[in-house]
């Protein structure tokens, strides 16, 4: 496989260092990649920024001038948890237009898939509002441009962060042309991502949330992605698949409580990598949402990236969760029923 890492140094701007979600995550990030040999089997694709016109069509104009204004000066806090640096705009803006290099070179045939390695996040953030460490969609922003600028009719969007992605929800909930599909910890932060949420109108059926417990682990993850997202695959028939990479469900993550491996990490990766091949001629792209383990997180991306290139092994030197796992049936048999996926 011939895979892109998009990364840009602009990423690192966006800082606020006693925040988790601070630049560590990325500069650590790129430093073991490029340690460990992973970055020179890759294609290093410049980011680009995201136009206004790209942006808006996710996010009102109002909106944006609001988040340009509010990064300007010193900075501030837009609420509890989301911080603006001076920077903070201009890092938001590249990476959305981040993940759109990404989609432009798999469309285009270029590379096989990519991975976005950007900052600051995007799934909380909704149309007017920026919220969870979120400023811009970027995920929302891509799959709209793939949509609208290369006329594709169906984009299926995996969200394995361990929040739900309320933002990229709202964004596709009424229309059929982007399936979002999150695995989540629930109840948790946002609040959002019950499995009774499915959609509504013309996107009905389109939006299959899994709210997972407290505890879940490798396991209850692979069933959920075998026994839920492959049969919702098949029925989709997705011409791409843009995926919400979070890793702050990793057993060491500070924020998270689910269990996950770096191995239980690279299986997710490997099943939307087979799905894209049986597909949609491979076209995958994933992007950085969170993961707050600075231990975790370089180790999980690397792990990705071997998946994306095809690796059948990946290193993971911390190894499994020590504790146990939550069952996972009832949920299973829950979202199955609403989707007659039964
Ligand atoms: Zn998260």
């Amino acid at each position: 496989m011939k895979t892109a890492c998009v990364y840009d140094p602009l990423y690192l701007e966006h800082d606020w260092p006693e925040h988790p979600e601070n630049k560590l995550r990325l500069s650590q990030t790129m430093k073991y990649l490029r340690d460990s040999g992973v970055l020179a089997r890759l294609e290093t694709l410049p980011a680009r920024d995201a136009s206004n016109e790209e942006l808006a069509a996710v996010h009102r104009p109002s909106y944006i001038a609001r988040i340009h204004a509010a990064a300007e000066g010193s900075g501030q806090w837009w609420d509890a948890d989301t911080y603006l640096r001076p920077h903070s705009y201009a890092a938001a803006v590249r990476a959305a237009g981040g993940v759109l290099a990404a989609v432009e070179a798999v469309l285009a045939g270029t590379v096989d898939n990519a991975f976005a390695l950007v900052r600051p996040p995007g799934h909380h953030a909704v149309a007017d509002q920026a919220m969870g460490f979120c400023l811009f969609n970027n995920v929302a922003v891509a799959a709209r441009y793939a949509l609208q600028h290369h006329h594709l009719e169906r984009v299926l969007i995996v969200d394995f962060d361990l929040h739900h992605g309320n933002g990229t929800q709202d964004a596709f909930y009424e229309e059929p042309q982007a399936l979002y599909f999150s695995t989540h910890q629930y109840p948790y932060y946002p609040g959002t991502g019950h499995w009774q949420e499915t959609g509504r109108g013309a996107g009905q059926g389109y939006t299959v949330n899994v709210p997972l417990p407290a505890g879940t682990g490798d396991v209850g993850l692979q069933r959920v992605f075998d026994e839920i997202l492959v049969p919702v695959v098949q029925r989709y028939q997705p011409q791409l698949i843009l995926a919400s990479a979070g890793y702050d469900g990793h057993w060491t993550d500070p924020i998270g409580g689910m269990r996950l491996s770096v191995s239980g990490y690279s299986y997710l990766v490997r099943t939307l990598v087979q799905l894209a091949v049986e597909f949609c001629a491979g076209r995958l792209v994933l992007a950085l949402e969170g993961g707050y383990s600075l231990q975790a997180l370089p180790l999980c991306i690397a792990a990705s990236f071997s998946m994306l290139l095809g690796d059948e092994q990946v290193q993971d030197p911390l190894g499994p969760a020590t504790q146990g796992e939550q069952a996972v049936d009832t949920v299973i048999q829950a979202v199955k029923k609403v989707h007659g996926l039964a």
